[in-house]
């Protein structure tokens, strides 16, 4: 028994017309990418389907990639045949004899899009289960929470038989959403948001400040490896890395200890946003959850989100810390967060930051520094990486140390 295809029903698609089509044109395209190497794959769009061929490929190692593609609501492994009676009892009867065990119940649900075919939905519920009973020893019907539904679905070039529904990762396709820029560090929020950005087809590209001698070349290894996690839901992503040393070493040298950190962050967002705009891109992200620290009181917020009027979107802003931890799990990024490399924000904290910071304050204290040069010797140190699903970059770096000794 082999499955000859993957049927796949679109998300979240309640537009029409030409946002109907880059919604599927975009997901054909996505999954094609997540699937490149496995070569004998067909995808086929219809307008409210998708199917993959897989011309002997086993669908497991398929499925692992493709869970995780977002635009997808559900999908199905399915066996397609012939449309006659006698074709489908037969390919139901080898689909069951291979997946049914002894103690389950079932039932078969059949969906009918050609509305000609001579059986009507419920004589086709009936009739194979009928056949089903004549055939295999110890059947259990069960009709309200059967253990497995045996799914027949009439369409017009055939009929498609599967014994799974499974749920996709929901969504919209990466990139019908446009493109933003994503203040990425090596935390557990900020992936979080990172994903749920993606998740509402947000094309996103990481903006990562490191502090090079006072960070570690495992910390800035560590927001790749973050990333390449992040790919396996979007493909590829830019990693955009922008040294931060000078900035806050002139800040800690020139202002007063409690507006290191609200200066600090308005320095952050100013280059994101510069970084925004030469990227083509339309938005700013970033991991701040409302009262978290003292960095995300909305007095704070109000005094750093003072620099730009772009708009600023925080995913997990009202989420508590043990959800966006359980979320972390989930997506597979919390082990790697919680691996104890310091980044720049940690190592330049103030002891006592205000939690209120005066939006008048953090301007007239930035007015004492060179901003523009500041900003443009940033700029010039910027390094683009294209990071690309599972991709390992802490692990490299322990083989160079390794070399070295
Ligand atoms: P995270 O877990 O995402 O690091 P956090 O709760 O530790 O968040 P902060 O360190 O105060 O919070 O950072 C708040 C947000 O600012 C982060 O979620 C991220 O979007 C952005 N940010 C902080 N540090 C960096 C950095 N080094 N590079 C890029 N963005 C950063
Ligand atoms: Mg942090």
């Amino acid at each position: 028994m082999q499955y000859t295809e993957i049927m796949i029903r679109y998300g979240e698609l309640s537009t029409k017309g030409k946002n109907r089509k880059d919604f599927i044109n975009r997901l054909a395209s996505n999954v094609q990418k997540v699937l490149h190497d496995f070569p004998d794959l067909k995808i086929q769009t219809h307008h409210d389907r998708m199917h993959i061929l897989l011309d002997g490929t086993p669908f497991e190692p398929v499925n692992d990639r493709l869970k995780l593609v977002f635009g997808i609501q559900t999908y199905s492994p399915v066996i397609k045949t012939e449309k006659s009676l006698e074709a489908i009892e037969k390919t139901a009867l080898e689909l069951m004899q291979a997946t049914y065990k002894a103690g389950m119940t079932f039932k078969v649900n059949t969906r009918r899009s050609d509305h000609k075919f001579i059986y009507d939905t419920n004589q086709l519920n009936q009739m194979v289960a009928d056949y089903l009973y004549n055939h295999m020893e110890g059947l259990q019907a069960e009709m309200k929470h059967p253990d497995m539904v045996l799914l027949l679905e009439i369409r017009q070039d055939g009929a498609y038989i599967s014994n799974q529904l499974l749920h996709g990762a929901g969504g919209m396709p990466v990139g019908t959403a446009g493109k933003a820029v994503m203040m990425l560090s090596g935390g557990i929020d900020s992936p979080v948001a990172s994903y749920l950005a993606m998740k509402r087809g947000v094309n996103i590209e990481m903006v990562h400040f490191f502090s090079p001698p006072y960070t570690s070349e495992k910390a800035l290894a560590k927001a790749k490896e973050l990333t390449s996690i992040l790919a396996k839901y979007s493909g590829r992503i830019n990693f955009i890395e922008v040294p931060f040393a000078e900035i806050q070493e002139t800040i800690k040298e020139k202002l007063p200890e409690g507006y290191l950190m609200t200066v600090q962050r308005r320095f952050m967002l100013r280059l994101a946003d510069i970084i925004r705009e030469k990227r083509h891109a339309l938005a700013i992200f970033n991991g701040e959850s409302v009262g978290q620290v003292a960095s995300q009181t909305l007095e704070s917020m109000a005094a750093i989100n003072d620099v730009t009027t772009t708009p600023v979107l925080r995913p997990v802003a009202t989420m508590d810390k043990t959800e966006i931890i359980a979320k972390a799990e989930e997506i597979g990024t919390f082990d790697l967060s919680i691996q104890p490399f310091e980044d720049c924000c940690t190592i330049f904290a103030p002891p006592r930051p205000k939690t209120k910071p005066k939006i008048d304050k953090a301007r007239e204290y930035e007015s004492r520094l060179d901003v523009d040069g500041l900003i443009e010797r940033a700029l010039a140190g910027v390094k683009v990486t294209p990071v690309y699903p599972g991709q390992s970059f802490l692990d490299d770096l322990a083989e160079e140390d390794a070399d070295l000794l």
